[in-house]
């Protein structure tokens, strides 16, 4: 891409956003160029984004709903809003990602990954997509910063081939679907920023908008154009946000998390993050292993062996299948699905036991069937059992 190009995006970007009754600044703390609806001066002229705003969760103030939504709700309205702009409707991938560089689906983006990694065809033409996906780089984040969760979908357009001019429009319809689930545009600062990515194809430039509601950041609009060995560059609109970030701004509940667990649960963050993360992959077919997709699910089945074991996990990890199956075709039963986690979860605790107690390895097998064979075909004794158990859980 030639500076003169990305030089043209901006100018053509403010000259479109000023035309849709947005004011154009520069931010006095970062230098971005940013949008706002309101009339800003002096030291009020600042973005409101990540290292640039004050309080990150000041959007809890605004003007809250009667009643909440779910995210499946705010994800139907934004369907709706979509299907009535005349755009396809595309099914999600299965979390596991056979196409592209990343074990798992990370973006809504990647529908196109075998266009960009596998040399297929170009398909052109818009279209709307929710789909879940996991970032294992937000785990560490759990815990201390709410808002965060390992996986989450994705609510997305996207359209190959896009020329910049209707990637504007589509960042228009976006402020549509936004007001539509009752978050106001007035509310809302979207600031531009230039950079540059690598997606394995050679780097580029990528131009994007992103959505801050009063310093919460809910999504992007990208204008991408990806290098390809044998044809000309890929000329992506990629505009997406996270469904359950975007219901927590509506719902303007205190946790991000108030509406991301059963009703009953009580516990933390980290716990529901693993089990609705690990229910999700379970459901998509992904079974325990040392690498790939499979090295996730075995990681997070650990930590909540090692951690949560006396937790309804069982109960938790229900709820999840529900909550995943309204946005993924299950690729296994639900009952299959459990049975999968049960036994990676239990394995750790078999293999403690065993230790513990020297007794013969653990086949694959829940801890009931494990200390069953132990009382009745190893003559192992029922209360060192017990025992031994309550000190796994503790
Ligand atoms: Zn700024």
């Amino acid at each position: 891409m030639s500076n003169s190009n990305v030089l043209d995006f901006i100018a053509e970007t403010i000259n479109f956003m000023k035309g849709c009754g947005w004011n154009c600044y520069v931010c006095n703390a970062c230098g971005r160029n940013f949008f706002s609806k309101k009339q800003l001066h002096g030291l009020n002229v600042v973005c409101n984004w990540r290292s640039c705003c004050k309080n990150a969760k000041s959007f809890k103030g605004l003007g809250k709903r009667k009643s909440l939504l779910k995210p499946s709700q705010v994800a139907q309205k934004i369907e709706v809003h979509f299907s009535s702009q005349n755009l396809k409707i595309r099914q999600p991938l299965n979390i596991v990602n056979t196409q592209g560089l990343t074990d798992l689906v990370i973006a809504g983006v990647q529908s196109f990954d075998d266009i960009i990694h596998r040399a297929q065809p170009i398909r052109e033409g818009a279209f709307y997509i929710a789909q879940p996906c996991v970032r294992m780089q937000f785990q560490t984040s759990v815990a201390t910063q709410d808002g965060t969760s390992t996986s989450f979908v994705n609510v997305c357009t996207e359209s190959m081939g896009a020329d910049f001019g209707s990637h504007l429009l589509a960042v228009d319809q976006w402020c549509g679907a936004l007001s539509r689930v009752g978050l106001h545009m007035n509310d809302f600062t979207i600031v531009a920023r230039l950079s540059k990515k690598d997606w394995g194809t050679g780097e580029f430039e990528a131009f994007e908008l992103f959505f801050i509601y009063e310093g919460l950041e809910l999504g992007d609009a990208a204008y991408l154009q990806i290098p390809q060995q044998h044809r000309p560059h890929l000329k992506i609109s990629d505009i997406g946000f996270g469904l359950e970030r975007m219901t927590w701004a509506v719902n303007k509940t205190d946790s991000y998390f108030d509406t991301l667990m059963p009703m009953t649960g009580a516990g933390t963050t980290e716990m529901f993050d693993a089990c609705r993360t690990l229910a999700l992959l379970a459901l998509c077919g992904v079974r325990p292993a040392n690498k790939g997709a499979g090295l996730q699910f075995r990681r997070f089945a650990k930590m909540l062996s090692e951690k949560y074991s006396c937790e309804d996990l069982y109960g938790y990890l229900s709820h999840y299948f529900g909550y995943w199956a309204q946005f993924v075709v299950p690729a296994i039963g639900r009952e299959d699905a459990l049975v999968r986690v049960r036994l990676e979860v239990e394995r750790y605790v078999n293999l403690k036991v065993c230790e513990m107690l020297k007794l013969p390895p653990p086949r694959e097998e829940t801890t009931e069937a494990y200390l069953e064979r132990m009382v009745y075909t190893c003559n192992a004794s029922i209360y060192d059992l017990r025992q031994a158990i309550k000190t796994c859980k503790t």
